[in-house]
């Protein structure tokens, strides 16, 4: 990439500048210079890409055989895997997330969900029933599944290669068209796509993509846009409100991810090598900016004291730094606004009591990184499950450790809250496992694991983290129209 470079919006397979000429600065977190421009979408942008999308869906794209169009969706996956190394630095520099992180996960499960979701589709079979009737002669009624039309897709900064196919792999693969807002804060990888696509030979109008904020820029004129047929996003809880509001004029449906505050929970007989590892993974990786990341950890109280004292090792061992550092595990928090954000909950937690059993403040470190975001791995114990830094997302690097004495009261506290997106359990004891799992008011929890992902599960929060599930078949949901014919014979 070279330096300031520019994002434009990707519409009707072409790249095209703002109508206004209005741009916005782009940051590189790990070093907090400015490396780009995205030019910012307006109303005459979005209705483009919508009618762009639009003209596809009558027109090449919808008249394809799902065969045909599944073929292309997969090809999309070789060429982003054949063109790995572009995406690798683009999603680098745009995050400032380790190499090691984004050539395990991003880059590689971006290709993967066009790939698992075009299987899926080419797999899938419909319901059908015989129906007796009065006459004796009876009905058969069976479904089809067709493409649910113009989708909006709103995509958040922290995996945003992954997150964004997670939604623009299953929607074209159901043979609908969409229109991406990525994020302002991580522009490149979307736009990058736009040339995978023509290379491919996607149907022009079939993914577009228009950069802006969200109020009163590309991301509300798009979810607001009526030829928009249904929206999919993943983002914070209270924008998804925000979406679900301007969704509700015309009775669009919304698949929404949103935020979480989730629980680790520790039980005596866990195998401890196994929970400090996976904790550690669930805590600090990303930077902490995981959705599914965990910022309580209750643990029980025989062993608290070893398992907090081993934590604390862990945190204080991470290599720090700049992205293409060798080892280094732990990157910048994505913007100035965020590292504001998780420095006052640092500061917060002090004023509610806790102690501070290592962090709590900003890293500085030298050379080319010597003004990114970055800032220390953070642990706290004594707070209580009431203090806002046990009940508010924080999404940086970062827990509150508590002890906890039996099963129903760790139940009961992990539960207490307002939000319900993922738990882990760690535990060796098989039965008390699948009991809790189950009483957990989450959409995913693992047990003895940490963001072990199989594409084919349902993925979703409950309570404030999320309408609906994607994943496997259960993205159909959202992407499809089910219609069912009745017969009668
Ligand atoms: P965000 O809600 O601030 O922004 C997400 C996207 O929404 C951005 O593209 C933004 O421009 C757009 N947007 C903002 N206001 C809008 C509006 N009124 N109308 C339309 N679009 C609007 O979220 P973020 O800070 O980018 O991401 C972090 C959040 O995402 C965290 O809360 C995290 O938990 C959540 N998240 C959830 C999942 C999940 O699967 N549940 C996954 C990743 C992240």
């Amino acid at each position: 990439m070279t330096e300031r470079q520019e994002f434009l919006h990707f519409i009707d397979g072409a790249y095209r500048p703002s109508a206004s000429g209005k741009t916005f600065p782009v940051v590189a977190p790990a070093t907090g210079e400015i490396y780009a421009a995205a030019h910012e979408g307006g109303e005459a942008e979005v209705n483009a890409a919508v009618s762009a999308a639009r003209s596809a869906l009558n027109g090449a794209w919808g008249a394809l055989s799902i065969a045909d169009r599944t073929d292309l969706v997969i090809s999309v996956a070789d060429e982003i895997n054949a063109r790995f190394d572009d995406f690798l630095e683009a999603e680098i520099i745009d995050t400032g997330k380790p190499k090691s992180l984004a050539s395990h996960i991003d880059i590689p499960r971006g290709a993967a969900n066009f790939k698992m979701f075009a299987d899926t589709i080419r797999t899938i079979s419909g319901e059908a029933f015989e129906t007796a009737t009065p006459d004796g002669a009876g009905a058969i009624n069976y479904s089809v599944r067709k493409p649910r039309g113009v989708i909006a897709v709103i995509c958040p900064w922290n995996f945003p290669l992954l997150l964004m196919t997670w939604k623009v792999g299953p929607a074209l693969a159901c043979g609908n068209t969409v229109v991406v807002k990525p994020s302002e804060e991580t522009p490149a990888t979307a736009t990058l796509l736009g040339e995978v696509m023509n290379k491919v030979g996607v149907p022009k109008g079939v993914y577009n993509v228009v950069h802006g904020y969200g109020p009163g820029s590309a991301g509300e004129f798009l979810t607001s846009h009526p030829g928009v047929d249904g929206i999919t996003f993943t983002g914070e809880t209270r924008t998804g409100e925000a979406i679900m509001k301007a969704a509700g004029t015309g009775v669009r449906p919304v698949s929404l991810e949103l935020g979480g505050k989730n629980s680790a929970i520790v039980f005596a007989d866990a195998n401890l090598d196994k929970a400090i590892e996976g904790t550690m993974r669930s805590v600090f990786a990303n930077c902490g900016q995981v959705c599914l990341g965990t910022e309580r950890v209750y643990v029980e109280r025989p062993v608290f004291d070893e398992f907090a004292a081993r934590l604390k090792a862990g945190a204080e061992a991470l290599k720090i730094g700049g992205p293409f550092e060798e080892g280094v595990s732990l990157g910048p928090l994505i913007s100035a606004e965020h590292l504001d954000k998780v420095l006052s909950y640092y500061k917060l937690a002090k004023q509610e009591g806790a102690q501070v059993l290592t962090g709590g403040g900003r890293l500085a470190l030298g050379g080319a990184t010597k003004n990114g975001f970055f800032v220390e791995p953070t642990i706290w114990t004594g707070l209580t499950d009431e203090s806002r830094v046990m009940r508010e997302e924080i999404f940086g690097p970062c827990c509150a450790l508590a002890p906890f004495d039996d099963e129903e009261e760790v139940i009961a506290r992990t539960n207490n809250t307002y939000y319900g997106l993922a738990a882990s359990v760690w535990t060796d004891n098989l039965s008390r496992a699948h009991r809790v799992a189950r009483r957990l008011e989450v959409g995913v929890c693992w047990v003895n694991s940490w963001f072990l992902r199989d594409l084919r599960t349902a993925f979703g929060g409950a309570k404030a983290s999320g309408v609906g599930r994607e994943g496997g078949v259960h993205s159909l949901e959202f992407y499809t129209e089910l219609e069912n014919i009745c017969v009668k014979l």
